[in-house]
């Protein structure tokens, strides 16, 4: 069964001749964090920081966290408005651009499929121009597609240890990178970095142990 991507992986013309980086795209390529709290204060909200997870953190003036369908809508709200603006973890753009030299470079992000355009659009604008497909749910399923036809080397980049996770359960020969760029971010995940490769908060780390 094809993995629940738009557009579908099976349009993506793999080549075997390199090493393939899956890279995620929020808090890897895009500053999330950093773009989604300022979004939040112009609506009175603001992040808890208290744990890796939007569920419980999301706070408005009274204190009171949203509930799920609040926050469903707060992010497609944010999603509609800043995709296109949204600033770019420190280094990604160059980094990419090395490292695509001797590897070939997909783009593989959970932003839901009505804003692919936006995101694409985006990617274009920062001049990171690598196939790029959205994804629902954990990746696990789709890049272990992508190492089933490839057959070579992958490299797997995500700030989500719960993604990182997912890929290794279904392939373990995947190299994994836990890339977290934002310091803040960091502190909630450092101790659930038990399933990666690699754990890195620099591009130029991830530019090391790829080429290494
Ligand atoms: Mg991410």
């Amino acid at each position: 069964m094809q993995p629940l991507t738009f557009p579908k992986l099976i349009s993506y013309k793999i080549k075997k001749d390199k090493p393939l980086i899956v890279c995620d795209a929020d808090e890897v390529i895009f500053d999330f964090m950093y773009s989604f709290e300022k979004y939040l204060h112009t609506k009175s909200l603001y992040f808890n920081w208290k744990s890796y997870a939007l569920e419980g953190n999301i706070l408005n003036k009274k204190n009171e966290a949203l509930n799920k369908s609040q926050i469903t809508n707060i992010i497609n709200n944010f999603f509609m408005h800043e995709t296109e603006s949204m600033s770019l973890v420190e280094g990604a753009a160059n980094s990419l651009k090395i490292l695509s030299k001797q590897n070939s470079i997909i783009i593989l992000s959970n932003i839901p499929f009505k804003f692919y355009e936006k995101r694409r659009i985006a990617l274009k604008k920062c001049g990171i121009n690598f196939p790029f497909f959205a994804n629902t749910g954990p990746k696990g399923k789709a890049v272990k597609y992508l190492s089933d036809i490839h057959k070579g080397k992958i490299w797997f980049i995500d700030d989500s240890p719960y993604q990182i996770k997912s890929v290794k359960l279904e392939e373990k020969n995947i190299n994994t990178i836990l890339f977290v760029g934002n310091s803040k971010l960091e502190a909630l995940i450092k101790s659930k970095n038990k399933y990666c490769d690699h754990f890195s908060n620099k591009w130029e780390d991830n530019i090391k142990t790829i080429l290494n």
